[in-house]
């Protein structure tokens, strides 16, 4: 891409001196881990990952070395033992703090990397509604879902395919923990892609906005009083991470409350959340923020 692409003349402004750095960070090969899948492992399957780094403050998580691309996934009682994705993924699911018990939305899923972390919270007891928009991408969902939960789980997953902004109005007041991973510009993927790049304006960035502010109101009416939200996108565009929330914390002023969100490994802090940036901690982009529902 050249200097005087309206793309890079918009985050230039955004980011400053900062920004050669991270678009130079949002080109190159990202650091994965393998999260291990405590639903399918019988016994102790840190052994075939012996090698790999762990870290204290993300337990579960074996750092992948960059650029060595996927370790091959092994099986272990029918179930694929380990789910390769960006380290931020894992912090965003957690951020959830899903308990057994609850019942949860995902509703933006596809193709599942966080669900199974939420679905891990629910073995026991409890239901997780997956919902994606696109039939494609939920056929993906279905398949990740069927290769890493057991059966007797899997009876207490429901996927579904609505818009996600009709839970607001058909089932409010319905889940203890809602996580919207919602649609966004995906400033890596773009840079992947002339097409992308010749379709990309900052107006694109606003109605996506736009959006994730009707999918993030619809997230608050679906949620239980008292309940949680952990909104997320991986844009490094301000407009769809903190404008989104700073927008809902004005007009729904009474009704939500910003919760302290941790940093976990490498993130940044924001005015309401936090995000992980390629050019500083190798991984990303990814911001979340968590929301709770105040109690009438
Ligand atoms: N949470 C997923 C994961 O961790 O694997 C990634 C989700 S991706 C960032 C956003 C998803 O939102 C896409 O799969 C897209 O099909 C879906 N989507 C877009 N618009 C939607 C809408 N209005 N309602 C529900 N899903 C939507």
């Amino acid at each position: 891409m050249l200097t005087t692409h309206p793309f890079y003349l918009h985050f230039q402004k955004v980011y400053g001196d900062r920004w050669p750095t991270l678009f130079a960070a949002l080109q190159s090969s990202e650091q994965q881990v393998a999260r291990v899948n405590n639903l399918g492992v019988q016994g102790d399957s840190a052994a075939a990952w012996k090698n790999f780094e762990t870290k204290e403050q993300l337990p579960g998580c074996f750092w992948i070395p960059v650029g060595e691309g996927s370790h091959p996934e092994r099986r272990a009682d029918e179930m694929l033992d380990t789910y390769v994705m960006d380290p931020a993924s894992v912090m965003v699911a957690r951020a959830l703090e899903a308990q057994s018990g609850d019942r949860m939305l995902d509703m933006c899923a596809a193709p599942g990397g966080k669900s199974l972390i939420l679905i891990e919270a629910i073995a026991e007891d409890g239901e997780v509604f997956c919902n994606d928009l696109s039939p494609e991408r939920r056929e993906r969902l279905k398949k990740v879902i069927q290769q890493y939960v057991p059966r007797d789980v899997r009876n207490r997953v429901w996927v579904t395919g609505k818009d996600g902004v009709q839970f607001g109005l058909k089932e409010p007041n319905s889940f203890d923990r809602v996580l919207l991973d919602a649609p966004c510009s995906g400033e890596r993927h773009i840079l992947e892609n002339t097409k992308a790049q010749d379709e990309w304006s900052p107006r694109r960035t606003e109605h996506l906005a736009t959006r994730q502010y009707s999918l993030l109101s619809a997230a608050l009416l679906a949620v239980k009083p008292g309940g949680r939200i952990v909104y997320s996108t991986c844009s490094i565009s301000p407009v769809e991470n903190d404008d989104v929330i700073r927008k809902l914390l004005k007009k729904k002023k009474g009704a939500v409350k910003l919760l302290p969100a941790q940093l976990g490994v490498g993130g940044e802090a924001t005015e309401f959340g936090v995000a992980y940036m390629p050019d500083r901690c190798g991984f990303g982009p990814l911001y979340f923020s968590v929301i709770e529902k105040v109690e009438e």
